[in-house]
């Protein structure tokens, strides 16, 4: 594990002198200290990034040049994918074929941008026909500039990746700044990227508390774009320091998905989606589908199963096997969990399986998977991100009322329905007010496929063609084309 901040290329002791303790959330152990970044540093990656930006070869090649470096990255990845994920295990607490599953995709982001930068070259411009004879007009792209990107701890290498790999696709150069908590993995693909040969300053990692680091990076004048996951109320200041400057801006916010069980679901089926829906990861899930909505007429039944099935998820340390539920990633998140969890007992939830800390753990960040049900619509746990493994269950009459109430919410992330009816299914698909709409399943997330949310879940998409424009510019080039002069001023 390293304990250096990669900045133009080469590794760097922050200036500060500072470190953080890097907790295994299964222990509690202290397994390494990293480097703790401050506004010097960052201040020394922005330099490194605009250097490379303005003046460096990166920008300038042509995408089929970038796109080597990119799959040189991914391989990069793919052949320390079991180290990765151990590393990754150790730093969040996710089991391990969670954390194998990351970073095989955190590779493929890196492929699929590769794809795109290719692309670039295959269409530079985008003629348009002006109403203007005299003239003919294109737009061509053109990288951002310097994007700073600010990621949380729930997928670490894998929100990097999604950051990383569309902007350097695009020509820009980047600062990364990762979550305190989870910077293992992100240190290394500065190791990756350098194993790579990727220009100095074109990625430069920055670790450190989002205070002093994250913040100096959103402040930065020289910083062109930020790019930015984690909580709606960090992702409003991030929003309030890119204003200043008229930074480009994109957030990937919080969420409270619901999730709409038809009575002519495949009951088993029905059952293991809104397992995975809020189970996997530890509910740490921006997309979590924490609102499930079970009709009428299967309701008991349904959490009757779902009961049975959760008390039989093996809980414990992710790197032993067969376990499908890890710690969370924190004290002070489980810490938060549970009084989520105390505080919709007290506001008149009931409890239908879980609720605390799993017997047995003396150490460890560990909350059972919760089944919430009679949860008033006015309480928190109801309206409010606990992100973690609650899922709060209730029943529902008609599919109008179901829509009505899925949509009766400030987040906007994603949404989930399961029917047998296709045509039911997609009419409540296109009435769902949300970024994703799964139908008949769950989470599952393609690099191919756009990602973020309405309302408050965020602004802009990541992932797809829609990720790489993030970090590009259009520019119009017209050109005046008539033999005869202009004439407006010159007879
Ligand atoms: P967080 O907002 O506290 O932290 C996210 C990142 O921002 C971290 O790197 C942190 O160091 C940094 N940060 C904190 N304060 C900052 C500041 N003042 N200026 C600049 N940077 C700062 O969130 P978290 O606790 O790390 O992650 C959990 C939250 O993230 C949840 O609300 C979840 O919904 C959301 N999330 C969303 C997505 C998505 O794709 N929409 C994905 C993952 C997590």
């Amino acid at each position: 594990m390293r304990n250096e901040l990669f900045i133009d290329g080469r590794w760097v002791k922050p200036i500060s002198g500072g470190t953080f303790p890097i907790i295994n959330p299964a222990t509690e152990e202290v397994v390494h200290h990293g480097p703790a970044g401050t506004a010097e540093d960052v201040d020394l990656a922005v330099k490194a990034a605009r250097k490379a930006f303005d003046h460096g070869p990166w920008p300038r090649m042509s995408g089929t040049e970038r796109a080597r470096y990119l799959r040189a990255i991914a391989t990069g990845i793919r052949n320390r994918l079991t180290e990765l994920a151990r590393m990754e295990t150790i730093d969040n607490g996710k089991p391990i074929p969670e954390a194998e599953w990351d970073i095989g995709d955190a590779a493929g982001c890196f492929d699929f941008y590769a794809d795109l930068a290719e692309e670039l070259d295959r269409n530079p411009e985008e003629p348009i026909a002006v109403s203007d004879a005299r003239f003919t007009s294109k737009a061509v792209k053109e990288p951002v500039g310097v994007a700073g990107a600010i990621i949380p701890w729930n997928y670490p290498l894998l929100m990097a990746a999604w950051k990383v790999a569309p902007a350097l696709a695009a020509g820009c150069t980047m600062v990364l700044k990762p979550a305190e908590l989870t910077s293992i993995t992100a240190m290394e693909l500065g190791a990756i990227a350098r194993a790579a040969d990727l220009p100095p300053g074109v990625l430069n990692i920055v670790t450190g508390a989002g205070s002093v680091a994250g913040q100096a990076l959103a402040d930065h004048p020289d910083v062109d774009k930020l790019a930015f996951t984690g909580s709606v109320p960090v992702g409003s200041k991030i929003m309030q320091a890119a204003a200043r400057d008229i930074k480009r801006v994109s957030l990937e916010l919080g969420g409270k998905s619901p999730f709409l069980v038809f009575e002519d679901s495949d009951l088993d089926a029905a059952v293991e989606w809104v397992m995975f829906g809020i189970f996997w990861n530890q509910g740490e899930v921006c997309s979590a589908t924490s609102r499930v909505f079970v009709q009428e007429g299967i309701y008991e039944t349904f959490l009757e199963r779902l009961v049975e099935e959760t008390k039989k998820i093996k809980i414990g340390d992710g790197q032993e096997p067969g376990v499908l539920l890890g710690p969370l990633v924190s004290r002070r998140q489980m810490d938060q969990v549970l009084a989520a969890i105390d505080k919709a007992r007290s506001d008149g939830a009931k409890i239908a399986v879980g609720g605390g800390r799993p017997a047995g753990f003396n150490k460890g960040f560990y909350v059972e998977p919760t089944v919430l049900v009679d949860v008033p619509l006015e309480s928190d746990a109801w309206k409010e991100e606990i992100f973690g493994p609650v899922v709060c269950v209730r029943p529902f009459a008609t599919e109008n009322e179901a829509i009505a109430l899925a949509n009766d919410s400030k987040f906007g992330l994603a949404a989930a329905v399961m029917s047998t009816d296709d045509a039911r299914a997609d009419r409540v698909a296109a009435a769902l007010r949300a970024g994703i709409v799964w139908i008949n399943c769950s989470q599952p997330t393609f690099t191919e496929a756009p990602w973020g949310g309405y309302k408050q879940s965020g602004i802009g998409r990541e992932l797809g063609r829609w990720g790489l424009d993030n970090y590009l510019e259009t520019k119009q080039i017209t050109r005046f084309v008539s033999e005869e002069r202009w004439g407006w001023y010159i007879k």
